[in-house]
């Protein structure tokens, strides 16, 4: 396999489970030394040596994103393991409690927009200026099929991600004349640890796509490690949708 990513570091958030482990199964396998983060850290240790066992260079950061200082910490500490430089970041963790907005606790809409907002905004403000100035780097942002037309039970979690993806263009603007790159990815159904809880409510949303079928982690951080990667030089503000095509109609 190409060592396209050999030299560099990247730190994937959410790195321990679903589409952030495959996302850092991949970027390892093309050289790169990935740096993970989660809550759970015995999942961190497994991931760490599932990865170097593959002959992958990884760490485990473990940080709560809910918590401020925990994100300003976790920049500085995979900067740190990099050895001076984060080249990839990828914003992946994220939360998705579904439900009735009247039934929508305070505690639960406000971890969504820390999760899935704060947290990849404060990450971009620590690192982003020192990918800038290096001349290079590249963020990739998870948002969603939901960021982009209304489906009851996702409001906070839509708006949330519908934040991200205008944030993916802002970023654009203010980072790429420095050589930062900044894109994202919307996926649509995937099987992941976090959607095991829905049930058939997966494939049935996936019934929704012209694919008619769940994805799986592999084909989402595909398009994630695409973006991240030099092959995607002069993609830059843009939103891949990964989704079985369901934008599409
Ligand atoms: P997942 O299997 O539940 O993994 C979520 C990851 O985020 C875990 O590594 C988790 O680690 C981390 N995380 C959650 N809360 C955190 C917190 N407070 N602090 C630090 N880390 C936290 O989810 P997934 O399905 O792979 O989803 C990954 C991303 O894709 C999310 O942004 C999600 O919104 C997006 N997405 C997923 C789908 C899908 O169908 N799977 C579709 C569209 C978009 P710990 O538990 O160790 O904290």
């Amino acid at each position: 396999m190409t060592q396209d990513f050999a030299g560099r570091t990247a730190l994937v958030t959410g790195g321990n489970s679903g589409i952030g482990r495959a996302v850092a199964g991949q970027l390892a396998r093309r050289g790169a030394h990935v740096v993970i983060s989660g809550r759970d850290a015995a999942r961190g240790a497994k991931a760490v040596e599932e990865l170097r066992a593959e002959g992958g260079t990884a760490d485990f950061v473990a940080a709560d994103l809910t918590d401020l200082a925990d994100v300003r910490s976790l920049a500085k500490q995979a900067l740190e393991l990099g050895g001076g430089h984060v080249d990839v970041l990828v914003n992946n963790a994220g939360i998705f409690p579904f439900g009735p907005t009247a039934e929508t606790v305070e505690s639960d809409f406000e971890a969504v927009f820390a999760v899935n907002v704060r947290a990849p905004f404060y990450l971009v403000a620590e690192l982003a200026p020192l990918m800038a100035a290096r001349g290079a780097g590249s963020i990739v942002n998870v948002t969603t099929m939901v960021a982009y037309f209304g489906m009851a039970g996702m409001a906070a979690y839509g708006a949330s991600k519908a934040a991200v993806e205008l944030l993916t263009r802002s970023w654009a603007a203010e980072f790429g004349p420095a050589g930062v790159r900044v894109n994202a990815v919307s996926p649509g159904p995937t099987r992941t640890e976090g959607t095991a809880v829905m049930g058939d409510g997966l494939p049935n949303l996936a019934a929704t796509t012209p694919l008619q079928r769940v994805g799986m982690p592999d084909e989402v951080a595909a398009g994630i490690v695409f973006l991240a990667s030099d092959e995607a030089s002069l993609v830059h503000g843009a939103t891949l949708p990964i989704d079985g095509g369901r934008l599409a109609v």
